[in-house]
């Protein structure tokens, strides 16, 4: 690990300040930082620790949504009564990733911006696009069992690793991010980048800048919604795929639907192209098929994950029925 100089921010305006030094990363749980740091694959010269910032509260908006602060940590997310009643899916995607010990210290900002688990990524003994830009991508003809199939490029086929994403993409969540300048806030599905000749560039979020908080919008009455993922072992497992779906029903038709697939795309797969297929159809196994083949219809496979093709679909498919026939 390279030596670094340690920060502790009070306050949102000391962070940001301290954050204007080049070669800054912040922390907050550490669980993915910290990690890639004793493996060298991050190399900060600065690191200011923000958990001691006021960004740890779960409030309600105006407009009946829900303001999550950037600190709060996956375990009280996933435990809150209105996450649990309103955003089931944000529930169930934090719950099924990591362990209890790990979500009592990842936190919202951090589990957005995790790095990708592409084991080429996090061993320096390999050249890497993604690390080091223009050295070479060595799972693109190596072992890709866990590459993503979907926003790839001849530059890099890394998968996004994060459940909550998924969950939030389906969600339609915005971010809101606090610069030295100023303050902006992105959509998510604005937020993360698909590789193409920059894998080094995940998301649109500048140097220095802190995420302050994810905003849900409010969820129509009688929303129904859920998360669904399949990986190699029951529990403390990454994605192979995954579906996040909230849908709203009138009797047996979809009246609205937003679909995010995880463990396939380069970033958190929102999929306009199933929700199109489904929205103002009956809920029928044969739609549902329709729905994932639109899904993964740009799906480009590697030597190793063409079943990640038909995982996604089922996984879509069975997700979809759960949803439509919750009661
Ligand atoms: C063994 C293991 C298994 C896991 N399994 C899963 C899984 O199944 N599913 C899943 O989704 N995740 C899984 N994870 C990942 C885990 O969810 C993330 O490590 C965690 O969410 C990161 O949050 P953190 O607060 O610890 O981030 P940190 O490690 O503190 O930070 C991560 C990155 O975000 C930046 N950052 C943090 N907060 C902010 C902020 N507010 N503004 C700007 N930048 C910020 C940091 O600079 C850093 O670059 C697993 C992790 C481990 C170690
Ligand atoms: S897939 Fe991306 S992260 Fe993995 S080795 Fe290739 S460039 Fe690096």
């Amino acid at each position: 690990m390279q030596a670094f100089q340690y920060k502790k921010a009070n306050n949102v305006d000391s962070a940001i300040g301290a954050g204007s030094t080049a070669g800054m990363k912040f922390v907050a749980g550490g669980t993915t930082l910290v990690d890639l740091m004793k493996l060298n694959v991050e190399r900060p010269t600065t690191v200011v620790d923000i958990n001691s910032l006021p960004l740890t509260k779960i409030e309600r908006t105006s407009d009946g949504g829900l303001k999550i602060g950037a600190i709060v940590r996956n375990s009280d997310l996933a435990h809150d009564a209105m996450v649990q009643k309103e955003y089931p899916v944000l529930s169930q995607a934090l719950l099924s990733g990591a362990s209890p010990q790990l979500r009592n210290m990842a936190t919202t900002g951090g589990n957005l911006l995790q790095r990708t688990r592409c084991y080429y990524f996090r061993d320096t003994a390999y050249p890497c696009n993604k690390r080091k830009p223009g050295s070479g991508c060595s799972a693109i003809d190596g072992f890709n069992r866990i590459h993503a199939i979907l926003g790839t490029s001849e530059h890099c086929i890394a998968t996004n690793p994060s459940d909550m994403a998924v969950a939030m993409m389906a969600l339609e969540a915005t971010v809101q991010l606090r610069g030295p300048k100023a303050e902006r806030t992105v959509a998510l599905k604005d937020f993360y980048l698909v590789p193409g000749s920059t894998p080094n560039l995940e998301t649109v979020i500048a140097p220095g800048e802190l995420i302050t908080s994810v905003t849900l919008p409010r969820v129509a009455d009688g929303t129904r919604s859920y998360y669904l993922k399949r990986r190699d072992r029951a529990s403390y497992e990454f994605a192979l795929a995954s579906a996040a779906v909230v849908a709203q029903m009138q009797g047996r038709r979809v009246q609205r639907v937003r679909i995010a697939l995880g463990g396939v795309g380069t970033k958190p797969w929102r999929s306009t192209e199933a929700e199109n297929v489904l929205q103002g159809r009956d809920a029928s196994e044969q739609n549902f098929n329709n729905a994932a083949e639109a899904a993964l219809q740009g799906a480009k496979v590697t030597h190793d994950n063409a079943f990640k093709v038909v995982l996604a679909k089922r996984t879509l498919v069975r997700a979809l029925k759960v949803v439509t026939e919750a009661s």
